[in-house]
């Protein structure tokens, strides 16, 4: 037996230190396509979150420019040369926004981050109170959207549904309206770029990590400048990759429509032989091409179900994401990886 079973008593310092000693740094992730004319007035409106944020944390802000075609680079270039809080990665074409928001996770230095547009929908003075829930404690702190001012009603009601959709079938629910505007921990981006997808959708992710979240609500104002380039087609696509992403009902779902067919149709082939028998035969060749039809179309569906089973598993496989993520470690051994 070790000597070491004393309880290590854990100050709050221990379980949370974010930045560890030194002022906590924070990078806003920004994808930014097409957005000239959004640069400047995120870039105004921050200056006075910065102020406010003051000794709290340090903040930086790391443009992921995804294939803009317009002045985007070029002012952005221009703000980083005047300040040092600036950087930018240029993607060599447009990627979408979650791999911008992937490309942005894997280079951000900071102890957290927070993704947010760039068009003001996700209002900069938000963050403050994020930083001090984190400072506080929490590991992650979303932000729900108590009202959708920008959005048409038909976006709204979709949108619902597509969470409704979602979380009856996702191996991990996700919470309703809050978008990738959040703060995730260190901790919480580590565990998230070690996932080996490659489709990825990411609210997904975010909570399929785990670790214990908190929650913010605020009112999402319409877009300040420029417009969305998300079109409806867009969306839909986005919520089908979500949700064959984070799920295999879709397959799973075959296998039992198979043996309820299956059932079904040897129930009405039993009926339809008995009837055959005893009260003979009306139209020939009726009971037997029924029943062919049925028992073999249940069959179908029932060894699609299995190839499903079997298709569910390999996509799980080739994901290779892990097996577990540990939260923390008493003692600390973090500092022997
Ligand atoms: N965006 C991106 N790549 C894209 C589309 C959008 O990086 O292919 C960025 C965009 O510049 C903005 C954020 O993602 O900063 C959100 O986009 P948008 O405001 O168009 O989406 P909405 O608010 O309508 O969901
Ligand atoms: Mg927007």
């Amino acid at each position: 037996m070790g000597a070491t079973g004393k309880v290590v008593a854990l100050d709050a310092e221990a379980r949370h230190a974010p930045g560890r000693g030194r002022t906590p740094r924070v990078t806003l992730i920004v994808p930014v396509y097409n957005e000239q004319e959004s640069i400047a007035p995120f870039l105004d409106k921050l200056s006075g979150v910065l102020d406010e944020i003051g000794a709290l944390a340090s903040l930086d802000i790391l443009f992921v420019n995804d294939g803009s075609r317009d002045a985007t680079e070029r002012l952005i270039l221009a703000a980083a040369a005047e300040r040092a809080d600036v950087s930018l990665i240029n993607l060599s074409r447009n990627f979408g926004k979650e791999a911008a928001l992937f490309a942005g996770m894997n280079h951000a230095t900071g102890d957290a981050v927070i993704p947010l547009d760039v068009d003001l929908q996700d209002p900069p003075e938000v963050i403050i109170e994020m930083i001090r829930r984190w400072i506080a404690g929490a590991k992650v702190v979303n932000a729900r959207r108590a009202r959708r001012d920008g959005d048409s009603r038909f976006k709204a009601m979709s949108a619902r549904a597509f969470y409704r959709v979602f979380n009856a079938m996702a191996d991990q629910p996700i919470p309703q309206d809050v978008g990738d505007f959040r703060l995730l921990d260190r901790d919480v981006v580590d565990a998230i770029c070690q996932l080996g997808e490659r489709s990825r959708f990411n609210k997904s992710l975010f909570s399929w990590v785990g670790f214990e979240a908190e929650e913010i609500t605020f009112d999402r104002p319409a877009r300040a400048t420029g417009e969305t380039s998300w079109s409806y087609w867009k969306l839909w696509k986005l919520a089908l990759d979500g949700i064959f992403a984070s799920s295999t009902v879709p397959l799973r779902i075959w296998t039992y429509v198979g043996i309820l067919m299956a059932m079904v149709s040897l129930l009405y082939s039993v009926a339809l032989l008995a009837r055959t028998l005893i009260l003979g035969v009306d139209v020939p060749g009726y009971a037997s091409t029924v029943i062919l039809i049925l028992v073999f179309g249940g069959l179908n569906l029932f060894a699609l179900g299995i190839i499903g089973e079997y298709v569910g598993r390999i996509y799980t496989e080739v994901r290779q994401r892990p097996l577990y993520i540990v939260r923390s470690h008493h003692p600390s051994l973090k500092a022997k990886d």
